[in-house]
């Protein structure tokens, strides 16, 4: 039995506690109460598919990761001005999955954070500060990368904007976009050198999530690198969303890309729910940001945090889940097309256990309109997914990796039906 709960309506009206700035998911808001591999279970004992959280990547409350993050929260948690093995043991762990040129490790605890250390390693290198993202990135929550997320809030004056790379689906060659993304973004960098602001970065999320989710293709991106490196920048990978095994078969999004990033970030999945995220850097570029100003992060890397991380590694690996989510995505690519064939959608797009559903708009129902009522309706029926990118016209999947083949079939039914409805 769950234990009781408040009810809904008072707990709504709690909230206001929290002030207006935050939002809840659906009409009618969850209340999850408990969480199990790919299971959510609200207030009432309703059992959810959960179809939408990655940062739970080896299932909701898993119990090894539970274990090694208890088992180390009674032995000692402290911070890393003293010596520990634990975070040792994770930077190679961890570096084991990239390639060898990156060979520096820095933990931070968020996303955000791991994205503002990137910048300020950026910025020690290049000695600039102008950075070039996609037109409707997200990249964090701090005050300097609300500035760099246009998603969000308002683009600082060093900030340029470029539309998101855009692979086609049917052709095998996307050349011309490569070209055209990496003129873009040549010219941004331009731009932002007439202005006053020396090339710093160009900031990239890996799938592309906010952008409407564009996994993009091996050599999509590389002239672009060419070309921020002309300009005296450097490329930070951003893969918060997609790494981790997410897109499958690799660990990284910028290896399906074939891209040699400079700079490369990470968080979200990385403690299965327990704050842990960093940065990945080759060891130069440490050492100059070193040289000029020295890092402590009080939380970052502590041996909770990377006992947990280390779980998570262990149970990626021993069960082999992102080789798991690549045979999972080919699967979910043909079952997705055959169940909105003729059901009013513009484009199936992911690769993984990542998945954009681009809705169409249905006579005078907007695209935004419907895919916010399908996403609605999938949670009535029990299975949660969200929908976002430019105008939230795009429904977002992104399951746990422990999701299985059953799970999948549920999904994809669910998804028919809200089509139809
Ligand atoms: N980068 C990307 C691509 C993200 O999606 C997010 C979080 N949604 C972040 C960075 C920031 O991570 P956090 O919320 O852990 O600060």
């Amino acid at each position: 039995m769950l234990k009781e709960s408040a009810g809904l309506e008072a707990m709504l009206a709690k909230r206001e506690v929290l002030g207006p700035a935050y939002r809840l998911f659906y009409e009618e808001p969850l209340y999850p109460v408990k969480g199990e591999g790919v299971w959510l279970t609200d207030h009432q004992g309703r059992r959810y598919l959960d179809a939408y959280n990655n940062v739970p990547v080896v299932g909701h409350c898993n119990p090894k990761v539970v274990a090694a993050m208890t088992a180390q929260a009674s032995t000692l948690c402290t911070h890393t001005r003293y010596l520990h093995d634990g975070i040792l043991t994770y930077a190679d762990r961890l570096l084991a999955h990239f390639p060898s040129y990156l060979n520096r490790l820095m933990l931070t605890c968020t996303g955000s954070e791991a994205n503002d250390l990137a910048i300020r390693i950026a910025e020690a290198v290049t000695g600039g500060t102008g950075v070039v993202v996609t037109s409707n990135a997200y990249h964090g929550v701090s005050h300097l990368l609300a500035k760099l997320s246009p998603s969000l809030a308002p683009i600082a004056d060093f900030v340029r904007v470029v539309a998101p790379p855009r692979a086609s689906l049917d052709a095998a060659d996307n050349t011309e976009e490569a070209h055209r993304f990496a003129a873009d973004v040549a010219r941004a960098f331009e731009d932002l050198q007439a202005a006053g602001f020396k090339p710093c970065a160009l900031l990239m999320d890996m799938i592309f999530a906010s952008d409407g989710i564009l996994p993009p293709t091996a050599g999509l991106l590389n002239e672009a690198a060419q070309a921020t490196h002309a300009a005296g920048a450097v490329v930070i990978a951003d893969e918060v969303q997609s790494g981790f095994g997410r897109t499958g078969d690799n660990w990284w999004g910028f290896v399906d890309a074939a891209l040699q990033p400079d700079i490369v970030t990470m968080g979200k999945p990385m403690g299965n729910g327990y704050p842990i995220a960093g940065v990945v850097a080759g060891a130069d570029m440490v050492a100059t940001f070193a040289a000029k100003g020295r890092y402590f992060n009080t939380f970052g890397g502590n041996p909770v945090a990377v006992a947990t991380g280390m779980a998570v590694l262990d149970e990626l690996e021993q069960r082999q889940l992102p080789a798991k989510a690549g045979v999972l995505g080919q699967g979910l690519q043909a079952a997705f097309a055959q169940a909105v064939a003729g059901l009013g959608v513009v484009e199936v797009r992911g690769k993984g256990l990542y998945w954009g559903i681009e809705i169409a708009a249905d006579g005078a129902e907007t695209a935004t309109a419907r895919a916010t009522r399908i996403t609605n309706h999938m949670r009535q029926n029990g299975v949660l997914l969200s929908n976002s990118g430019p105008d939230a016209k795009v429904l977002k999947i992104r399951p746990p990796l422990v999701f299985e083949q059953e799970h999948a079939d549920m999904l994809v039914a669910a998804l028919k039906q809200a089509l139809q409805a």
